[in-house]
């Protein structure tokens, strides 16, 4: 006997991964380049060069140590680095003990909901999510609660939010700037929610803690501000990756930030540790805690994915497509012109144009654009777009 829920979460593959499997058969047979995949978020913008500079001056120091362990929660001194950084951007004022590194955000949002969770928790997202959240929490055996989206301008529905608040609720998870729909919630709105979760902790007697995940914190456009959610509330975990700041996905590094004005943050830094030690993380990549430390301060290249953003939303919204103009993030949230996006997703999947409809993020009647792709794609699906809309309409 096997586990049934891992068997069926390892052999059923995501809709988005299914597509990109299509994506590639569909190459084979067309050509490359006759195919618009839209489906992952995998950065096409390369690491910057100063990631590869720090990779070669690493390999020159003896590599028993280079390539050692460091201790479960991350280089003493890539902590250090990191901490004094966030520090300049944000007015905190972290130290290293503040952080545990990570094999990416998967692993920060993990560790922090197993660092929490007992049984019988339960967690608030707001739609649109992230799909992996279900999995997650779920897996320390909560309860994932989902906040419907406000579809006018994907802030947060907070009349819907009073209802979902229980004394069950041991966290809320929030995404900004957001996979899928690009918005970046203002200060407004993390405000309002602090104030919120602050009003029902004192009515329930316990800390509700507010995981924010932001491995897209880097990739804002036109100067946006994102706000810093510790500087809001204290019950805040950051969960960050460079996945996406620095294009590393494939090299899995993040942290988790426990600041101190967290109510028993020594307390809860070991859980942190205990639920990293209970996953089997031992710790993060010791090469890529060096890199991330001496590219602490190098910025986000993300010149290419303003140009897709701008291409995309005015080539899609002059067709008659409606989205929400994306402030952050690489993806474009579109309103599906039929009503069961699952069946328009089909139907450009005939044009040789993927995307993904939007039922995995809690958000159904939309599909989401990744535009972390060559801009070629994007100018040479213009016309594919088009004849799906004049389909639609015929
Ligand atoms: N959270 C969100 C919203 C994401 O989009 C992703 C990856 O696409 C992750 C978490 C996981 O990122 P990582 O590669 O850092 O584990």
């Amino acid at each position: 006997m096997i586990n049934e829920v891992m068997y069926g979460l390892g052999s059923k593959s995501s809709v988005i991964r299914e597509l990109f499997s299509y994506g590639l058969e569909r190459k084979k047979v067309v050509g490359a380049d006759k195919v618009y995949d839209f489906s992952l978020g995998n950065p096409s913008i390369p690491a910057p060069y100063q990631v590869k500079d720090a990779i070669a001056k690493l390999l020159e120091e003896p590599a028993e140590v280079l390539h050692g362990y460091s201790p479960a929660s991350g280089d003493p001194g890539v902590k250090e680095t990191l901490a004094q950084s966030v520090n300049r951007r944000f007015g905190t004022h972290f130290t290293g003990a503040n952080f545990y590194m990570t094999v990416g955000a998967a692993a920060s949002l993990s560790i922090c909901i197993n660092a929490v969770t007992n049984p019988g928790d339960e967690f608030i997202t707001f739609a649109p999510f992230f799909p992996e959240y279900t999995v997650w929490v779920e897996n320390a055996k909560a309860k994932l609660l989902i906040n419907p989206a406000d579809t006018e301008s994907f802030q947060i529905d907070f009349d819907a939010f009073e209802g979902l608040l229980s004394p069950m609720t041991k966290g809320i998870i929030i995404n900004s700037p957001n996979n899928p729909s690009g918005v970046v919630y203002s200060a407004e709105t993390i405000q309002k929610l602090a104030d919120v979760l602050r009003r029902k902790e004192k009515e329930y007697g316990h800390a509700i803690y507010l995981i924010a995940d932001e491995p897209y914190r880097e990739i804002v456009y036109e100067g946006v501000e994102v706000p810093y959610v510790p500087n809001y509330y204290e019950n805040t975990f950051v969960c960050y990756s460079y996945s996406k700041s620095l294009s590393l996905p494939g090299e899995r590094i993040g942290y988790i930030i426990v600041p101190d004005e967290m109510e028993d943050s020594k307390r809860v830094m070991a859980a942190v540790n205990g639920a990293g030690r209970a996953l089997g993380f031992v710790c993060a990549p010791v090469l890529f805690q060096r890199v991330a430390a001496m590219c602490a301060d190098v910025p986000s290249d993300i010149a290419a994915y303003a140009r897709n953003r701008d291409l995309l939303y005015n080539g899609l919204t002059e067709l008659g497509y409606e989205c929400v103009r994306p402030q952050g993030a690489f993806y474009l949230f579109v309103k599906s012109p039929e009503p069961d996006a699952n069946a328009f997703s089909e139907r450009a999947k005939k044009h040789d144009v993927l995307v993904v409809p939007s039922d995995s993020f809690g958000c159904p009647g939309y599909v989401r654009i990744s535009y972390c792709v060559a801009e070629k794609t994007i100018v040479d699906s213009m016309p594919a777009f088009k004849a799906i809309m004049e389909e639609v309409k015929a």
